[in-house]
């Protein structure tokens, strides 16, 4: 084996190395204790996202409350937002139920955002159809 201090080739035997007198089996002990910790250390880390991921499938409405907000009916918008901010901040202290109730509110105002704006839009639809229909009938 090599000496861990000054790299002199020894037998695989010996308990010192022949150049430096190094304890060669102490230092062999800790040479591979060594990389074996930060190992593990990297696993708990890397393990930490994993354990958080049942509270993933929460879903995120925040995006589209925003959109209905900026371009929809705002004040059935903005309680989409606060509700979506709501489900998040649930989601990450690990409320599940109280997130996915909040996601659900805040889908239900997104939604309402969006009837609302869209409303004008359908009933001009649906007068112009009748108004058609009824004059290509006289
Ligand atoms: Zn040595």
């Amino acid at each position: 084996m090599y000496c861990p201090t000054c790299g002199w080739r020894n037998a695989d035997d010996v308990a010192r190395c022949a150049n430096c007198r190094q304890e060669l089996q102490a230092a062999q002990v800790g040479a591979p204790g060594q990389p074996r910790q930060p190992y593990k250390q990297q696993e708990a880390f890397s393990s930490q996202p994993y354990a958080q991921d049942p509270f993933g499938s929460v879903p995120d409405y925040l995006v589209w409350s925003i959109l209905v907000t900026v371009f929809c009916f705002l004040p059935f918008g903005i309680v989409a937002i606060v509700k979506s901010a709501e489900a998040n901040s649930r989601r990450d202290m690990g409320d599940y139920d109280g997130a996915m109730r909040a996601a659900q509110s805040a889908r239900m105002w997104t939604f309402l955002s969006l009837g609302i704006a869209l409303a004008p839009f359908v009933i001009f639809a649906a007068v112009v159809i009748v108004c058609i229909i009824a004059a290509t009938k006289v």
